[in-house]
């Protein structure tokens, strides 16, 4: 496992061998590496130095285990921390004592927040839980209708109010429009724009006020790498978030931003987008991300 990370290892812990300790300076080139293998993950560089920070801790005075590769007893020490600060386990979806659980969707546009709202309708639809999609997108009709094309074809209800009503009565009339009917989740679609805009956080801010969701999950497109820090602490610092879904993880990314998210916001990665169709969502464990990242 990790054998690209391994290979790197092999010379930078020449040093190493002969010693019976892990300490500060013999540890240093190989740490260079893991940092550049965490770069080049698209690991947030700020993120990266308060890692390798930890990692440093966890590693000075470990006994170097006779018989054991030093490299592959760091990469060990590597994982465990990236497995630690990512959260060790799945954190499932918040579940509200009394019906109906409402969740946010936050992000940018493009970002897949629209097929993330429907794929979690359908994953929870397949628990035998009931959703209602709410569409507040009212500056893009289009994603209104889009939600309604994925709402026929997975057999959930949406509820919208066209792109005249504005965004906070939508969402306030359709956690009680799911009251009324019994529903267990509601799921709201929000509006995004392609870069963070001061007039979107305040309108989200307010959406969230009104509704006070259970959950509010920040969509992350994997392939903004570096980005994803810089959008994960605008969206938390403004709205507060209390988990990701990271999208589009089956592109070619080693996943980094996972990273990024967790550390920044110190919220949970709760699901994955894998494809475009409505099935392509997965829970997030920590370990399989940990061990992605450093491949
Ligand atoms: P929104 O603007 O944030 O609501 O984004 P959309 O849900 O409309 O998605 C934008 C594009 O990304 C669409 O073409 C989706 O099919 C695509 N998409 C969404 N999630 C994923 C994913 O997990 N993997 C891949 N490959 N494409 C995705």
């Amino acid at each position: 496992m990790f054998d690209a990370l391994a290979d790197r290892l092999e010379d930078a812990w020449k040093k190493l061998r002969g010693q019976d300790k892990i300490t500060e300076a013999n540890m240093q080139d190989a740490l260079k590496e893991v940092r550049r293998a965490l770069l080049e993950a698209d690991v947030n560089l700020q993120v990266v130095k308060t890692f390798i920070a930890e990692v440093e801790k966890a590693a000075i005075g470990a006994e170097v285990i006779a018989g054991v590769n030093p490299g592959q007893q760091l990469i060990k020490i590597v994982y465990d921390e990236l497995v630690k600060v990512m959260g060790e386990s799945n954190v499932p979806l918040a579940q509200a004592e009394k019906s109906p659980t409402v969740i946010l969707m936050a992000g940018l546009q493009g970002t897949g927040k629209t097929t993330a709202t429907a794929k979690l309708s359908l994953y929870l639809r397949k628990q035998e839980r009931t959703c209602l999609m709410v569409a507040t997108d009212i500056y893009r009709p289009a994603a209104i209708d889009q939600l309604k094309t994925l709402g026929e074809q997975i057999e959930v209800p949406v509820f919208e109010l066209g792109t005249q009503a504005n965004p906070v009565d939508i969402a306030t009339q359709g956690v009680a429009k799911a009251k009324e009917m019994g529903i267990d989740t509601v799921i709201i679609d929000t509006a995004g724009r392609l870069q963070i805009d001061e007039e979107m956080m305040l309108e989200l801010a307010r959406v969230k006020k009104a509704v006070n969701p259970d959950d509010t999950l920040l969509v992350v497109d994997a392939m903004t790498g570096q980005e994803a820090a810089n959008l994960t602490r605008t969206f938390h610092e403004q709205i507060g978030v209390t988990g990701a879904i990271l999208t589009k993880m089956d592109g070619d990314t080693r996943g980094g931003a996972a990273l990024s998210v967790r550390q920044i916001s110190g919220q949970p990665i709760k699901f994955v987008g894998v494809g475009e169709k409505v099935e392509a969502l997965q829970p997030f464990y920590p370990d399989r991300m940990a061990s992605r990242i450093l491949s």
